[in-house]
């Protein structure tokens, strides 16, 4: 029995695992491909970007019937600035960002661009004018360049090492034995976490959208690379209007505004030092993270001693 028991254990574990990972492909694959169910309207105008103030207004949202994720989610991101979106696991703040970038129709309410209703303009044009550095960039079998250029087709080898440049990565890529032309991803050489990154941040720079999505790393990269990604992130987000989804509260304490989600509603909203104020939800989450920050730095210390 046991020696049933135990293969059969172990094949439980293997399936979880692969379920796991098959997740996260679905995760990937819906941030790439294109639903089948949102269509451009026949004659869709072109949305004119312009500074590309975002808005939402009184979005409500469904994946599946029965169970509504977003509840009346209202908030403007004024041209330029920066909105930061914290909460729990699961509380919607992805579904933002695939909502922006029209993954998803909402399903009442509206998304404005500009003043114009998404819906209304060619997703060609809409995805034209959003970059998004995603926490796990996809990487296609092919050289360093080619994952680079793919951001703007049509740039220049200078303009592709200039954005190589700007998010610390060309000192990197001169150091590896083909330079641009090594072969990266699954079949060629595979790049740490901070370093696909910065393979988004570039891309995202050689596309020049007025309308940035940054999702926060959530797997924790070394302090260093953290903050340099931080640095190159807040380089690039300068003068663009940026949506950021933020998994460490430390990361964002500098945004316009803040917004605490909670199962799908927005319960906070403010700069850091107003919600901190408020002495609500988001202190609670403060000072825990504070609590988990000097943890780790007591462990390390302790570490280090011995
Ligand atoms: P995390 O911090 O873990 O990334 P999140 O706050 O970004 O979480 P979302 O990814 O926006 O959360 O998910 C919100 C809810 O929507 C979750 O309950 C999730 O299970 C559900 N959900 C997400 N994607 C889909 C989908 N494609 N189909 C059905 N439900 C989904």
């Amino acid at each position: 029995m046991l020696q049933l028991y135990m293969p059969l254990h172990f094949l439980g574990f293997v399936y979880r695992e692969i379920k796991h990972s098959l997740a996260d492909m679905e995760k990937m694959f819906n941030l790439l491909a294109e639903n089948e169910e949102i269509q451009d309207k026949p004659g869709a105008a072109t949305l004119i970007a312009g500074n590309a103030p975002v808005r939402f207004e009184a979005v409500n949202f469904s994946y599946e019937p029965n169970r509504q994720i977003l509840f009346d989610v209202s908030f403007d991101i004024p041209a330029g600035s920066s909105v930061a979106v914290v909460g729990h696991s699961g509380s919607g703040k992805s579904t933002l960002a695939r909502l922006l970038f029209r993954f998803y129709d909402v399903s009442s309410g509206r998304i404005l661009v500009n003043g114009q209703d998404i819906r209304d303009v060619s997703q060609s044009s809409l995805r034209a004018a959003i970059g998004i550095v995603p926490q796990d960039s996809v990487l296609f079998n092919d050289t360093i360049y080619y994952n680079i250029s793919y951001g703007n087709p049509e740039a220049s080898p200078e303009e592709v090492f200039e954005a190589a440049r700007s998010a610390h990565l060309h000192d990197f890529i001169e150091s590896l034995p083909d330079k641009y032309q090594t072969v990266v991803g699954e079949r060629g050489l595979k790049l740490s976490g901070g370093e696909k990154q910065r393979v988004a941040i570039a891309r995202a720079i050689l596309k020049n959208p007025g309308i940035l999505i940054f999702d926060e790393a959530t797997s924790a990269l070394d302090s260093k690379s953290e903050k340099s990604i931080q640095g190159e992130m807040r380089r690039i987000a300068a003068n663009r209007t940026t949506l950021t989804i933020a998994h460490r509260l430390s990361t964002i304490v500098d945004s316009d505004q803040i917004l605490v989600m909670d199962h799908g509603r927005i319960v906070e909203r403010g700069t850091h030092r107003e919600l901190l104020a408020m002495n609500g939800a988001y202190t609670y989450m403060w000072e825990l993270q504070q609590q988990e920050e000097q943890t780790r730095l007591q462990l390390v210390s302790g570490g280090l001693g011995h």
